[in-house]
């Protein structure tokens, strides 16, 4: 008696685990919603045609370098990190999933974009030398970015490919603490002990982790 009470009672858990887990599965699938990229702005920022209207999307964890626009120069491989998006996504379907936050100080959504056939491209620009993970603050796919980031540098792709010729690049500094970041260079950079110490690769990805410019410095 006693037995086939726990033989039941381990059915039915059994099937309450699967009834939790089909759920789960099914409002994970539901959160990738469906959008077209109608434009690409540069490796990292694309427009897409989202719920009825145009959008601006940063492409979460990833950062490509800069393109020259008005009153700024670009940086190296900037242009052929906007063509390698253009060539992933201009014109495509895409599937559009959020992190937990959904957009940021500018007002843009963040976001993972997937192809149709599942390409994941926040993680394919990392991989294919185009990008640098986002160090600046977390996100659900920080550790695994920075692998691929790693990976793409020993085989020597895309930023990596002739990083010995390229210019020392200038790197910008934050503490944790602090809501100011600065030329690596500073007097203040050096006096930020090293286990609250960030390093940006790019003026933008700084101002991108919402810090303000160091007004000695001035980077
Ligand atoms: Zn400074």
């Amino acid at each position: 008696m006693i037995n086939s009470m726990k033989r039941y009672f381990t059915a039915k858990l059994f099937l309450i685990s699967i009834i939790l887990l089909v759920n789960m599965f099914s409002t994970s699938l539901s959160h990738a919603d469906q959008a077209i990229c109608t434009h690409v702005l540069d490796g990292d920022t694309i427009i897409v045609l989202y719920d009825g209207k145009e959008e601006k999307v940063r492409l979460l964890g990833v950062n490509t370098p800069e393109i020259t626009g008005f009153n700024k120069s670009g940086e190296y491989l900037g242009e052929e990190a906007k063509r390698f998006t253009i060539k992933m996504i201009h014109g495509k379907k895409v599937n559009i999933v959020f992190d937990n936050k959904k957009t940021d100080m500018y007002g843009r959504l963040l976001a993972y974009i997937y192809l149709e056939d599942g390409t994941f491209l926040n993680a394919e620009i990392i991989k294919q030398g185009y990008g640098y993970a986002q160090k600046g603050f977390l996100h659900k796919y920080l550790n695994e970015f920075i692998k691929f980031e790693q990976e793409a540098k020993r085989s020597k792709l895309g930023l990596w490919a002739k990083k010995t010729k390229t210019k020392k690049t200038r790197k910008y500094v934050a503490s944790k603490n602090s809501t100011v970041f600065h030329n690596s260079n500073c007097g203040h950079a050096k006096q930020i002990k090293s286990y609250n110490l960030i390093i940006f690769e790019t003026r933008k990805e700084a101002a991108e982790s919402g810090r303000r410019p160091c007004k000695s410095c001035r980077p």
